[in-house]
């Protein structure tokens, strides 16, 4: 094992939006290195998302996957986007694993809209998932990590959280504000032994960017467009000549800013977008 992702031995790790995708990936890594798992996700579609949401099938594989490592795993449906399901959730961890140790607030959603015809349903939906789902998780946990003198909270931005992007007011708005929350919070947080950072990753393979909603979008000129036409699409998004990059690609960096390793990091984002930070501020 790579010592610089660390052994995470006896500790517990809360992960939102874990039932598939990145937030699955994070879930099975942090078990296969020790720690205790707690997930949610809102195993829901939503009226104004274009593409299905994870199903409650979905949660109950990723707690097979967390079990079969031989780590116990809490696993809710729940909206991150609900303070009061959010507190519940981390005060029965904190009751069952006696504490949270790493928080990663990694659900969202993406709804791609032009300004002129964005609903408000639309922007609140973002807004709710994105930012408020980020300072409901936050928020939640870093009474009791404060208290404790430890904790390690990762949120989940976007290269377009760095820049703007066509048809993405509201992604990038709340990308955005994941970042400033990101910062504010560590700051309040430098004296308790907590650090907060954040991820800004590029296309990363997993069914937010695989749906028939985006594939419309990238090629529009096609009627049924496969991976393979997408991909070249997706590439221009990057530096790198690459689509999209694996979601363990992002799990090594929340691995990281996990680990003791990076105890003096705080209030920072690592891109992780196949070079495309060099394009922003
Ligand atoms: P995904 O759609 O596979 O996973 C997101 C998960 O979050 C799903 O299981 C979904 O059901 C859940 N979810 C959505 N809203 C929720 C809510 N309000 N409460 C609880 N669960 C909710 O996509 P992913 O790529 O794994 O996305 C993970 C994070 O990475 C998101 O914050 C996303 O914005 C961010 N991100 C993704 C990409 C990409 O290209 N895939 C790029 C940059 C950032």
């Amino acid at each position: 094992m790579n010592s610089l992702e660390g052994s995470f031995e006896g500790k517990v790790a809360l992960i939102t939006g874990a039932a598939r995708g990145q937030g699955r990936t994070h879930a099975i890594a942090f078990a296969e290195r020790g720690a205790d798992i707690v997930i949610c996700d809102r195993c829901e579609n939503s009226d104004v998302v274009a593409y299905p949401l994870a199903t409650e099938e979905d949660l109950k594989e990723t707690v097979r996957l967390v079990e079969a490592t031989g780590r116990r795993c809490i696993a809710v449906k729940a909206d991150t986007a609900d303070r009061q399901a959010m507190d519940a959730l981390v005060a029965r961890a904190e009751s069952e694993f006696g504490r949270i140790d790493i928080a990663v607030a990694n659900a969202g959603v993406s709804v791609p809209a032009p300004i002129t015809s964005m609903t408000s349903a639309q922007w609140n939906e973002v807004i709710s998932s994105n930012l408020t789902g980020v300072f409901n998780t936050v928020a939640a946990v870093s009474g009791g990590m404060a208290e404790r003198g430890y904790g390690r909270i990762i949120t989940i931005s976007s290269m377009m959280g760095r820049s703007g992007g066509t048809q993405m007011a509201a992604y990038g708005a709340s990308k955005w504000g994941v970042i400033g929350l990101t910062k504010s919070v560590s700051l309040e947080l430098a004296n308790s032994g907590v650090t907060v950072n954040a991820i800004a990753p590029g296309n990363i393979s997993t069914p937010m960017i695989h749906n028939d909603m985006m594939y419309a979008m990238m090629r529009p000129d096609l009627e049924s467009p496969t991976a393979d036409d997408v991909e070249p699409v997706y590439a221009t998004l990057h530096a790198q000549p690459i689509g999209w990059l694996d979601p363990f690609e992002i799990t090594r960096v929340v691995l990281f800013l996990a680990a003791d390793a990076s105890a003096h990091m705080s209030g920072i984002v690592v891109p992780v977008d196949a070079g495309v930070a060099a394009r922003s501020n």
